[in-house]
């Protein structure tokens, strides 16, 4: 293909003339350094390029070169516990061999290209296959198989199946087609503005359960569902982001960090390979596949950086399985839109943003989802997104904050006035939402717990209670409430000091099972209803108060899974001692 040439650099924007072979998304190589860029606007022979580099030091009259290709991620065994940059550059491969920085136009392939897998076929010769289908698996790590699918045009009866030790690009399997004979490797490309295909999308109806307890019960989130968690800085968004790449029960997370600090994503990587998955014992790293945006990369890179990481996982949703892809923060990525757009010279709409943020917004959420996957036996995937946003100054009208709401179904939103009293996680109660309650209703009655509704209803009731007598006692002091008022406040402060609050850099209190987490708040809620009886019974609300139980109950988050006995005890005490009160109050009384 001839080579276009260079006519203006303005930032990770540049214009390249003679360039009458360009197609729309074709990735090029710009500049003597050939650094990587895709085309994202022609006008004639004009090419508009974004850059995915820092592009100093180029300039007009270089040469650009189009690949002819667009921007594709490679899909393979080798992906888990790899670490990318925005246009799948392995960043630990390119940190072993050029240092800190990245030499720029620099390239290396994403998935190794020596490393030996081993292939065991799950069809046979003669076997009829179609695109999706799985031919094979390979053990990628301890606890992820991964599943070698017919890429989607390929459609026809087997006629040459291997079995052992291949490297990816070795020919692993062939298939007459009616076109010919076609080649399957276990290496895969495809480009990453385009949703990979699947049969049909399912409601979601099952709960990602998080193991963070007001998640969990209040605001859960559906496998395949979409979560936005808005908040000003400092409010904890990276947190809890973190700790859902840690105890989410996905089967494969795809962490994309577009931090504003360097070192967020240090944390990731550091924490990752050390901590160990509660259920099968093993790293998390060995189901985790991370996509970072370094500091010194242009912001432009945090563009691709979504859009790589959600087709890798897709790819995995496409396997069967139930993946959990997080970015954090997405505003990172919306900036990057405005900045392009305005060097493009765009009619900005709100804040500057382009108009079809929007738009954009609402086609990477709806990637995610529930679905039957390609191929002939009907499995099931799921692709959760879960997006951090951070607005300016913690502000909600901001424009990337609410187009996000108008498509995702959960809303995390985080409160500064908790994280200035420390109450993490931050999650305000009465302004967060989650729309899947309905659909997972079902589900959590099932395999959780039968009575876990009416239980999240009754906490959330009191709660509520809370915030309109905590106006009236504002107004005209705590004296004016009933007993029954002030039990209700004892209790709403209960559920949120002794079962919201979570501190996640606390061993035990990190992680929470559902098991454990309907164990908690049936603690407090029993409490509650005695102490509704102690408050028929006229016994007075000192009393109440002061029932040594309730220190109990303030220390039970900290009992250990593998000790849930220790909160049967604490039930049973639980009414040892109210029974007691209410003996000695009615002797009182006699
Ligand atoms: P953001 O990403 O919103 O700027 P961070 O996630 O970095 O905020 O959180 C800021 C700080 O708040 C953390 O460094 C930590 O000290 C505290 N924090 C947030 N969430 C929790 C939590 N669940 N438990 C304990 N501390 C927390």
């Amino acid at each position: 293909m001839k080579a276009g040439v260079i006519i203006k650099v303005a930032g990770p924007l540049v214009v390249a003339d003679k360039m009458q072979d360009a197609r729309m998304f074709d990735v090029v190589r710009v500049g003597e350094k050939g650094l990587i860029g895709e085309i994202i606007e022609i006008h004639g022979e004009r090419a508009f390029i974004q850059v995915y580099e820092d592009t100093r030091g180029i300039g007009p009259g270089e040469p650009v070169e189009s690949t002819g290709l667009p921007l594709s991620v490679e899909l393979g065994p080798g992906l888990i516990e790899s670490i990318y940059d925005g246009i799948q550059r392995p960043l630990d491969i390119i940190y072993e061999r050029a240092g800190d920085y990245i030499t720029r136009g620099i390239t290396l392939p994403p998935i190794n290209r020596g490393k030996k897998w081993t292939f065991k076929p799950h069809k046979k010769l003669g076997d009829l296959v179609e695109g999706g289908d799985i031919i094979g698996s390979v053990r990628e790590t301890v606890v992820v198989e991964h599943r070698i699918m017919v890429p989607i045009s390929i459609k026809g009866i087997i006629k040459e199946i291997r079995e052992g030790e291949f490297t990816v690009e070795e020919i692993i399997c062939r298939v007459e087609t009616p076109d010919g004979m076609r080649d399957i490797s276990m290496l895969q490309r495809w480009p990453v503005r385009i949703p990979r295909p699947y049969k049909k999308k399912l409601p979601p109806d099952e709960p990602l359960m998080t193991g963070q307890r007001v998640i969990d019960t209040f605001f859960p989130v559906a496998k395949g569902g979409t979560a936005c968690v808005p908040g000003p800085f400092g409010s904890g968004k990276t947190v809890i982001q973190h700790q859902l790449a840690k105890w989410a029960d996905a089967e494969i997370i795809v962490y994309v960090g577009c931090g504003e600090r360097g070192n967020e994503m240090t944390d990731v990587l550091i924490e990752l390979p050390r901590l160990k998955d509660p259920k099968t014992g093993e790293t998390l790293m060995r189901r985790t596949v991370l996509i970072a945006n370094t500091s010194n990369m242009p912001v432009a890179a945090r563009e691709a950086s979504v859009y790589t990481g959600i087709t890798l996982a897709e790819y995995f949703r496409d396997m069967g399985y139930s993946v959990a892809l997080q970015a954090d923060s997405t505003s990172r990525w919306a900036e990057a839109m405005r900045e392009i757009s305005g060097r493009l010279e765009e009619m900005p709409g709100e804040e500057g943003y382009p108009a079809y943020l929007g738009t954009r917004i609402a086609e990477f959420y709806e990637r995610s989802g529930k679905v039957i996957c390609m191929g002939s036996d009907n499995r099931v995937g799921a692709l959760t997104t879960i997006g951090s946003v951070s607005p300016p100054g913690g502000d909600l009208s901001d424009p990337v904050v609410q187009t996000t709401l108008r498509v995702v179904k959960v809303f995390w939103s985080l409160e500064d006035r908790l994280a200035f009293q420390r109450h993490f996680p931050a999650i305000s109660w009465l302004d967060s939402y989650s729309l899947y309650h309905d659909n997972l209703e079902e589900h959590i009655r099932r395999y959780v717990v039968e009575a876990f509704p009416e239980q999240r209803k009754e906490a959330m009731r009191l709660l509520q209670q809370e915030a309109e007598l905590a106006e009236i006692v504002r107004l005209v002091g705590i004296d004016a409430l009933s007993i029954s008022d002030r039990l209700i406040l004892e209790t709403a402060r209960s559920i949120r000091e002794d079962f919201l609050h979570q501190n996640a850099f606390h061993e035990i209190d990190t992680y929470t099972s559902s098991e454990k987490n309907y164990f908690l708040l049936s603690l407090i809620l029993k409490l509650h209803h005695l102490c509704e009886k102690m408050v028929e019974k006229e016994i007075p609300f000192k009393r109440i108060q002061g029932l040594r139980v309730r220190e109990e109950i303030s220390r039970a988050k900290y009992v250990p899974e593998d000790q849930l006995e220790q909160l049967k005890h604490i039930e049973e005490h639980l009414t040892s001692e109210a029974e007691e009160v209410m003996r000695q109050e009615g002797e009182l009384h006699a």
